[in-house]
């Protein structure tokens, strides 16, 4: 499920189509948090970095990745805007590409993934169990992340805010957001439950 970067081009960014229907996760992510998070937090990533990076045009250039992975050679007062900004366009693109209606039979690895995990954690079960505690242990917002560093090793990761791996080698396999605004509206406190239900749309294939 990996984010192809140059999809995203250079500034300005723009808000993807969603892949599917605001309704198509339906019942385990409702169409009015879809409209919130796909449409007003993602496209708020895109707008706010597009607004940070407009009187920069050095940087107009610049693809995604290279805003994430070379801070220092942004100018220092807008450093922290562009990179947690961009970090959350990176972060959502991922989120949203990786997850598929329930009725996809397309939510349980196999092949050299479902080896993998077989391999680090015994069973795709006991995988879920370890993931889901990792990701009710977030403490704030955040992301919990299972990452491949290509040489068949798998690590879950817990990142805070905007983070992500993508300047320290490795490659998001698959990330739950764990932001309230991901699941407030449907669970409102119960980030357990939203974390249960998010396994029946996330992609694993
Ligand atoms: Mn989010």
């Amino acid at each position: 499920m990996a984010v192809n970067l140059s999809d995203f081009g250079t500034y300005p960014f723009s808000l993807p189509p969603l892949p599917y229907a605001y309704n198509a996760l339906e019942p385990y992510i409702d169409e009015d948090t879809m409209h919130y998070h796909y449409d007003k937090h993602f496209g708020g990533y895109i707008d706010k970095l597009n607004k940070a990076l407009e009187p920069y045009e050095f940087l107009h250039d610049l693809p995604l990745e290279e805003l994430l992975c070379a801070p220092n050679g942004l100018p220092p007062e807008a450093r922290d805007s562009i990179v947690n900004n961009a970090g959350g366009v990176y972060n959502h693109s991922l989120f949203f590409s990786g997850l598929a209606p329930a009725s996809e039979d397309v939510h349980e690895p196999d092949g050299m993934l479902l080896e993998a995990i077989e391999g680090f954690y015994d069973s795709f079960e006991g995988f879920k169990e370890e993931f889901s505690a990792r990701a009710a242990e977030v403490f704030g917002s955040g992301w919990t992340v299972l990452a491949s560093d290509g040489e068949g090793n798998l690590s879950i990761a817990n990142l805070a805010n905007q983070d992500t791996l993508l300047c320290e080698g490795l490659e998001p396999v698959m990330l739950f957001d764990v932001w309230e605004h991901a699941y407030y509206l449907l669970y409102k406190y119960d980030r357990k439950e939203y974390i249960e239900n998010l396994w029946n749309v996330v992609k694993l294939r």
